[in-house]
């Protein structure tokens, strides 16, 4: 066993793309259409996408929540890697972008499964708090929207996510090689440093970082019920 990691070169990335992923061609469409966007680089990559349908299906996840839509891409693998009676809350502030992940969760058939809540992250969360009733209730929640706010986003969201395997998964967390780097203290990376190491301390998951795309962090919740309530 070697401590050293296989170094994903361009060369090698592109045998992992072209030997494993199984991307629908919609889905390659709007890839496409978004690269025409300077912002596009915040969008999942198709293996980081793939390996979200997996673990959705992995769990069998019916209620999901999507924490920044950007144009689409990720939701349409949440949304059609969930069962036709699944649901995926779907939050964005931008209404712009939020158009064109309209036209394609149509286009997959999955709309009807999709719902947009034009509104930012933290009210969200905490109109979905104030129903009691979602309170572990949720299976999966990905999160990839301002990383100022990740680490309150995984606070509410593990108070919704069910106990004993619901998961919580967070992009960018390796934030371009930023947090490794002392010297480099801007507000998003000195945030996703603080969140990193909370998780890492956290008892309350299980807990993989792993070097997909721009770092994708997995958190499972364990089967202790931590709502305050019960405490
Ligand atoms: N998950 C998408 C990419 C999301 S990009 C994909 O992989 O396809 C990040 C998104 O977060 C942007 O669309 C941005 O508008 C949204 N965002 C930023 N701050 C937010 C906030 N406070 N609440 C909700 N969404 C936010
Ligand atoms: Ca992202």
């Amino acid at each position: 066993m070697s401590l050293s990691p296989t170094p994903l070169t361009p060369l090698l990335y592109s045998y992992l793309l072209s030997n494993s992923v199984r991307e629908p061609s919609l889905f390659k469409e709007l890839r496409d259409e978004s690269s025409q966007d300077k912002h596009s680089d915040m969008q999942i990559s198709p293996d980081q996408g793939q390996f979200l349908s997996f673990l959705i299906r992995l769990i069998g996840a019916k209620k999901c929540i999507e924490i920044g839509v950007y144009m689409g891409y990720s939701s349409l693998w949440i949304a059609t890697s969930i069962p036709n009676d699944g649901k995926l809350i779907a939050c964005d502030i931008n209404a712009e972008w939020s158009k064109t992940a309209l036209r394609y969760w149509e286009r997959a058939g999955v709309a009807p499964k999709v719902t947009l809540q034009l509104q930012p992250a933290s009210q969200m969360l905490n109109g979905l708090l104030c129903d009691e009733s979602n309170h572990n209730s949720f299976d999966f929640a990905f999160i990839d929207a301002d990383k100022i706010g990740y680490e309150s986003y995984y606070e509410d969201c593990l108070k919704l996510i069910r106990p004993n395997g619901g998961l919580l998964v967070f992009d960018n967390t390796l934030w371009f090689g930023n947090p490794a780097r002392p010297e480099i203290q801007d507000e998003s990376t000195e945030a996703i440093r603080k969140f990193n190491t909370k998780l890492h301390h956290d008892p309350r998951i299980d807990l993989a970082m792993l070097s997909i795309g721009d770092g994708l962090t997995l958190a499972r919740k364990k089967d202790t019920d931590i709502s305050p309530k019960k405490r």
